[in-house]
């Protein structure tokens, strides 16, 4: 029986719509999953990452436990992907870099419309906000980078089997045009 390749996903500050897109492979999910086997994913529920073949990371670092994950993934991941737009540059969640952060949390708990019992949040449990949304490559080294917001399902599994098969990653055009 050929060893599967070992898979762990994580979605940093992201949406999860890249995770919905790989997801969006539909049927060709059965044939991945004669290759595959899955360590930390939403879909698994495992919290930490073990040794794995593959870490596929969504989302940009806005936080002290995005930095504690990615780095995580990059010690026990062969090949880590960064997997779309806010992965690689940081994304929707870096618009915030345009304002100090101390603005961000004031308008979002203190002035902004519609809040009651102003108070910025201030417990233990809750991860520190970075003063920057930073993309994963300037925390840890990245193999690859798939882009896209999301990546279509297309260019996943084109990405996925070249991969897995050990062959160059050449993406079609059809797979990286955004209109
Ligand atoms: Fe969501 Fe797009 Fe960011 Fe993926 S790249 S997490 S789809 S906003």
């Amino acid at each position: 029986m050929v060893d599967k390749v070992r898979i762990a996903t994580t979605s940093l500050a992201g949406c999860f719509g890249c995770h919905m897109s790989f997801l969006d492979i539909d049927e060709k999910l059965l044939d991945l999953i004669e290759l595959v086997e899955f360590d930390r994913t939403p879909i698994t529920d495992i919290k930490t990452c073990g040794p794995c073949d593959v870490g596929l990371i969504e989302g940009g670092v806005c936080n002290s436990h995005n930095v504690h994950v990615l780095k995580e993934f990059r010690e026990n991941c062969k090949t880590l992907v960064a997997v779309g737009a806010c992965a690689f540059n940081g994304g929707i969640p870096a618009l915030r870099n345009h304002y100090e952060l101390k603005d961000c949390l004031e308008e979002s708990y203190i002035n902004g419309i519609g809040i009651e019992n102003p108070q910025i949040p201030n417990d233990p449990e809750v991860p520190l906000l970075l003063d920057k949304v930073h993309p994963v490559h300037e925390v840890v080294s990245i193999d690859y980078f798939l882009p896209g917001c999301p990546p279509s399902a297309e260019a996943i599994w084109t990405f996925l089997n070249e991969l897995l098969s050990g062959q160059e990653i050449v993406l079609p055009y059809t797979a990286l045009h955004y209109d």
